[in-house]
């Protein structure tokens, strides 16, 4: 259950001398100004917090995951990436959490940029949907936790729920779908189907997949 792994009580208690050790030696004496502004939710294995890394490498990212032995795994990853190339992959961290519970312990209003959801589980019946990381009442937390003009980024090879996410996101007032334009000249988009572990196996079996990336903007006056 949820009472085996320590959740920040706000996000002022987020410990960045944790996860980014060589950036922030003290956590007490940190520039309280730079904060984690990318979250992969439900990161599985890494593999787009390891690209992301390198392709923004002043930005601070944070995947979060539910499954112990990933999040052990990720960690590993991370550390060993760590050692092998200084001074690189020292904005990326993991951490265990249930992101469906505990998104506004770990984010302020308006701090993130970007949020990713890849390739999230599909819960097919309509009794589980709820339990689906995009659905209308978890939209206002993301919308909560983005600042206007960060963007939303969700993929996966399921049709039925590439169509869910992307309605839940075009009836909900605070998101707007980016243009092909905005689309085609963003360089994380690239990544969705193909940074990550899950994305490779879909790109593997030559699977199809729906994606839909939408901003936060302000609401209406
Ligand atoms: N995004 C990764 C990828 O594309 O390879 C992983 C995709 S995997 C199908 C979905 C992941 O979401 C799993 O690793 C699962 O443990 C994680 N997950 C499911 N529910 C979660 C929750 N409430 N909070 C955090 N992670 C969750």
């Amino acid at each position: 259950s949820d009472s085996h792994f320590p959740i920040p009580i706000s996000p002022s208690e987020v410990d960045y001398s944790l996860h980014y050790p060589q950036l922030f030696p003290s956590n007490d004496q940190r520039d309280k100004n730079k904060k984690i502004e990318f979250a992969d939710i439900g990161c599985g294995f890494g593999g787009l917090l390891i690209s992301l890394s390198t392709l923004f490498p002043e930005t601070l990212m944070i995947g979060m995951e539910l499954r112990d032995k990933v999040t052990e795994y990720v960690k590993e990853r991370i550390l060993a990436l760590r050692v092998a190339n200084p001074g690189q992959y020292q904005n990326i961290s993991v951490d265990r959490t249930n992101s469906m519970k505990y998104i506004p312990n770990y984010f302020e209003k308006a701090q993130l940029s970007k949020m990713f959801f890849l390739f999230p589980d599909p819960h097919f019946k309509e009794k589980n949907h709820r339990r689906r990381v995009i659905s209308p009442y978890l939209l206002d937390e993301y919308a909560y936790a983005l600042r206007v003009g960060g963007i939303i980024y969700t993929i996966t090879d399921v049709e039925e729920l590439g169509e869910w996410m992307k309605t839940c996101l075009e009836n909900h007032p605070l998101f707007e779908a980016l243009t092909s334009e905005e689309l085609e000249a963003d360089p994380a988009v690239k990544l969705l189907s193909s940074a990550t572990e899950e994305g490779q196996k879909v790109a593997r079996n030559e699977g199809q997949t729906f994606q839909a990336v939408f901003r936060r903007i302000s609401a209406a006056p």
